[in-house]
């Protein structure tokens, strides 16, 4: 087992109260880019921020023509190896949920409960009506788009958007306490995949570390919270998690 496995596994040991931070480079051994690394397929088909949104029909049509090739990009992507362990520490109530900036519900499927993952930036996986807040399926939406390469309207007449959290759009308050009482409550914080440079999620981290928890992060690239953590892991998350899974 690599020394990494260890250090990690014996955190998770000496922990009453586990809590995971989880970004993307959590699932980039799954088949979907992070954002920051470089040739990422999200710098070619980039999210478009709100007030770009709702600024035109055109570009509405644009922000979906980028959200479906990117959807192109990941589909079928199952849990990877730090999902899986992830899911197998809260099963076993070392762990007491996950904190995630991630849209790919891989945590979800991964087997962690619904009302464990605080979905912080939503779900790539429907869509929602601006308006009266109408879930709508991804097919039906797609494919309306594909047939009339007009963005959808909600039968309420409201503009439909993907569920993901744009530049712009406000932090969902339901996560957002779901993340509050998740970090007030762990005594370790495991950060995994994340550059740390996103606000208000990086956030969450340094609250853990306020509250007396101990941080640990394991990342392939240094992070602005490496100073403030216990236990910095530097390397390939599949491989650090693999035997925790
Ligand atoms: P980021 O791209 O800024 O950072 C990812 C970090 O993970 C990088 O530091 C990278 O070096 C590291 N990394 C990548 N693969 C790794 C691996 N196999 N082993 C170890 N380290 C690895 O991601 P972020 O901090 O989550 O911020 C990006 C934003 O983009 C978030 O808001 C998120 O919502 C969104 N996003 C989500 C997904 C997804 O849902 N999977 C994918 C891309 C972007």
């Amino acid at each position: 087992m690599l020394e990494a496995s260890r250090k990690l596994m014996d955190y998770v040991e000496g922990s009453r109260a586990a809590v995971a931070f989880t970004g993307a480079g959590i699932s980039t051994e799954c088949g979907i880019p992070d954002f920051r690394s470089k040739d990422s397929a999200w710098a070619r088909h980039p999210p478009m921020p709100l007030g770009e949104f709702l600024a035109s029909e055109h570009n509405r049509a644009e922000a979906w023509r980028r959200k479906f090739a990117m959807d192109d990009v990941y589909r079928g992507a199952r849990p990877g190896k730090a999902h899986r362990a992830i899911a197998r520490l809260v099963a076993e109530n070392r762990m007491l949920g996950v904190v995630t900036q991630n849209i790919d519900g891989l945590h979800l499927a991964s087997g962690v409960p619904a009302e464990k993952i605080a979905e912080l930036h939503g779900n790539g996986g429907y869509a929602v009506c601006l308006s009266c807040e109408r879930r709508h399926e991804l097919d039906q939406v797609r494919a309306s788009f594909e047939a009339t390469s007009t963005a959808p309207r909600c039968a309420c007449g409201g503009i439909v958007k993907s569920a993901t959290v744009s530049f712009g759009q406000s932090m969902p308050a339901a996560a957002m306490a779901l993340a509050r009482s998740l970090v007030q409550r762990c005594d370790l914080m495991i950060v995994a995949g994340s550059s740390l440079v996103v606000f208000p999620a990086a956030g969450f981290p340094l609250l853990a570390v306020r509250n007396g928890a101990r941080l640990a992060i394991v990342n392939r690239e240094p992070t602005p919270l490496d100073d403030a953590a216990d236990l910095v892991l530097r390397g390939d998350i599949g491989e650090i998690f693999g035997p925790l899974a």
